[in-house]
Order: structure tokens, then C-alpha cells, then sequence
């Protein structure tokens, strides 16, 4: 087993991120945790790359579109359709437009924990009901009711891996391995170093 600084999670700005002028401010969040960016690059995905991106677990489709139903269910409202496939293949179709209408910032943080930090700090996937002090709950305000009923995919700055399992996947599907820049920054010292005897003269 590696050692649990050492596990790494892939983030990217989405267009609206961009478009924000947030892309600053989002690299803040995850630096100031202590976590090290070891990858980064700006392009405009290819839509079968971001298809491939989603795919890349097979329950993906599914997962989203049983989540949705049951947030229409909850709000006592029917969803587009009752079977979670067609849901999530919507969803899909949407975030294909989204992430392709413009350039998006792809990175890969490292960390102790890098993949649940990350998500904390993201925050939860629709802004409307994501924590405030999370990026996502302080930075925009969109819902799944309104991405549904304009047909489109929620816009929430960012995509950053949800397990340890999907990082491991998106990272090598975004990045070549010579992209990616091993080296140490002098601050892992003081979060990870185990006797602290480098400090007193
Ligand atoms: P994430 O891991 O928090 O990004 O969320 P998911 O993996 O569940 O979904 C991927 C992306 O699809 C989200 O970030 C949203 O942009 C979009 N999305 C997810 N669920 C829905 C939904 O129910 N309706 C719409 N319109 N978009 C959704
Ligand atoms: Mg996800």
C-alpha cells in the first residue's frame, strides 16, 4: 500500500470556472490544505474525451440517474423519465456541451487524503445545496431544477475525482506520465515529516 501522502486526485476548472475568472482562487483552496499540485494544463476538451471521461466507470450512467430520480421524488416532483439509464444519459449529453464550450484548466493535487480533501473543499455536487465555505457552495448558485428544466447539466465550476478508484483512472485518461512532475515542496516537512528535527539551530 502507498503511503497515504502520497495519493493523488484529479481536478479541472470546467468552462464556467474559466469564464468566472476563478481559476485563481480555486488553486488557492486546494494549496493553502497543504496539498501539492504536480500537474496542470489548459485545452478545450474533445467531446469524446469527456464521454470516455464519464464512462470510465461502467455504473456511472446509472448511479447519476438513480440519484436524480430520487431528487425529483423528494421534492414530490416527477422526473424526465424512471429509468436511471435514460436519466444519466441525458446528463451526459449535457455535461458534453458544457465541458466542451470552452478551455478548462486540468490538474493533479497530491496529498494525504488528496481525494477527500478535495471533495470537501469542492463541496457537493449541485450549489444550490452544497456547504457554504465550499468552492462550490461560495462561488455559484445553480440547481438541479434549473439545470433540468433548461435541459442541461449543472454548472458547478468544477469535476474532481469522487474515489480513490476514479482518480486512478482520470488521472492517466487526462495526463501522460511526463506531464505529471515529481518533486518535493519544503512544506511536506511539517505535515509529514515524522521527528520534526530539522527545525532548531
Ligand atoms: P460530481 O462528482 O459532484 O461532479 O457529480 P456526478 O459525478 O454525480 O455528476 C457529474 C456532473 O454531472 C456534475 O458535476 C454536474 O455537472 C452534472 N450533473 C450531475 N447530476 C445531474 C442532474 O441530476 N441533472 C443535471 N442537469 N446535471 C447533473
Ligand atoms: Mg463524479
Amino acid at each position: 500500500m502507498t503511503h497515504p501522502k502520497e495519493e493523488r486526485t484529479f481536478v479541472m476548472i470546467k468552462p464556467d470556472g474559466i469564464q468566472r475568472s476563478l481559476v485563481g482562487e480555486i488553486v488557492k483552496r486546494y494549496e493553502r490544505v497543504g496539498l501539492k499540485l504536480i500537474a496542470l494544463k489548459m485545452f478545450v476538451p474533445k467531446e469524446e474525451m469527456v464521454e470516455q471521461h464519464y464512462l470510465l466507470d461502467p455504473n456511472w450512467k446509472r448511479i447519476v440517474g438513480e440519484k436524480a430520480i430520487e431528487s425529483y421524488r423528494k421534492k414530490g416532483m416527477n422526473p424526465p423519465s424512471g429509468k436511471p439509464e435514460e436519466v444519466g444519459e441525458r446528463v451526459l449529453q449535457g455535461l458534453k456541451k458544457y465541458l466542451t464550450a470552452g478551455p478548462v484548466v486540468a490538474m493533479v493535487w497530491q496529498g494525504a487524503h488528496a481525494v477527500e480533501v478535495v471533495r470537501k473543499i469542492t463541496g457537493g455536487t449541485e450549489p444550490r445545496s452544497s456547504d457554504v465555505g465550499t468552492i462550490r457552495g461560495d462561488y455559484v448558485l445553480d440547481s438541479y431544477q434549473m439545470a433540468d428544466t433548461d435541459g442541461r447539466a449543472v454548472r458547478n465550476l468544477i469535476h474532481a475525482s469522487g474515489s480513490l478508484e476514479e482518480a486512478e483512472k482520470e488521472i492517466p485518461h487526462w495526463f501522460s506520465k511526463d506531464e505529471i512532475v515529481n518533486y518535493k515542496i519544503v512544506q511536506e516537512k511539517i505535515l509529514y515529516d515524522v521527528n520534526l528535527d530539522g527545525i532548531l539551530e
